[in-house]
């Protein structure tokens, strides 16, 4: 079994549960140590039996919690160079024997979960996606990339699970107050993707891939609407041919709440 629960996704916040019985792992730690606690204890995990939080990248909505949860729960940290580089000056006083400096594309494990991460890009020192699996199901979550590549494709379309970044709808991004410089970082090569691109993803894995449930996130607040990002995802993958509800499950998370609990059997 491997279950995962977003408890916050979006540029405010960003922090994700994945385990099973004897191993619970956090996915970026980007809000108050008080929420994580409480996310965490509505689906029934204590956060003193965390065993490990990886980080994607240094971005203050990725590790806000971070030093607090460390200092707290005594919870060790995996990170790439180049993450941790950028974040170490940001998260306070901790013991650096708590620090586990993780490569790109080589397996690690934490307890029983064996923990991948890949490159993405995006405007950050090393930033990464990572897959988790155990026996019974794999589990992916890209989020805060610029573009995706086959490299990316091949790592989650064997997943069971994935999360994938919805960040923006094209127009209202255009159209939106952000000032030029934002928007032409958003839409960068390093910046976040679109609706329209997460959709492409999804009918990938789909298509080519086992993956059975999609969930979206990081949305942002000003350029994107949950209703308007489920809704283009869905068409997009119902224009190549995919049942949604039939053939995979389309799920959103949430900005300032928990999501479901999926549980892999
Ligand atoms: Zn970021
Ligand atoms: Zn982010």
């Amino acid at each position: 079994m491997i279950s995962f629960c977003s408890l916050a996704s979006g540029s405010s916040g960003n922090s994700q549960y994945i385990g099973n019985k004897t191993t619970k792992i956090l996915l970026d730690a980007g809000l108050s140590g008080k929420y994580i606690k409480s996310g965490l204890e509505g689906i029934g995990v204590d956060p003193t039996d965390l065993d490990g939080i990886v980080i994607t990248h240094e971005h203050s909505d990725h590790i806000k919690g971070v030093g607090v949860l460390m200092r707290r729960y005594d919870v060790p940290i995996y990170v790439t160079e180049g993450t941790w580089n950028g974040m170490s000056e940001k998260i306070g006083k901790i013991d650096s024997e708590k620090v586990n400096i993780i490569k790109n594309d080589e397996l690690f494990k934490i307890k029983d979960i064996e923990v991948k991460a890949y490159p993405v890009s995006h405007d950050a020192n090393d930033p990464v996606g990572f897959t988790f699996q155990n026996g019974t199901g794999k589990i992916g979550v890209i989020t805060d990339l610029g573009h995706y590549t086959d490299t990316i494709l091949n790592e989650i379309r064997t997943c069971d699970l994935v999360m994938i970044e919805a960040n923006h709808d094209e127009e209202m991004l255009q159209m939106g107050s952000y000032p030029y410089y934002l928007k032409r970082r958003i839409l960068s090569e390093v910046g976040h993707i679109s609706n329209e691109v997460s959709g492409e993803i999804a009918c990938d894995i789909v298509k080519n891939g086992k993956t059975r449930n999609i969930l979206l996130g990081h949305l942002s607040r000003e350029n994107n609407f949950p209703d308007l990002a489920y809704e283009t995802v869905k068409s997009i993958m119902e224009s190549e041919g995919i049942r949604v509800g039939d053939d995979v499950m389309l799920n959103m998370t949430y900005r300032d709440k928990i999501g479901g609990l999926f549980v892999i059997k």
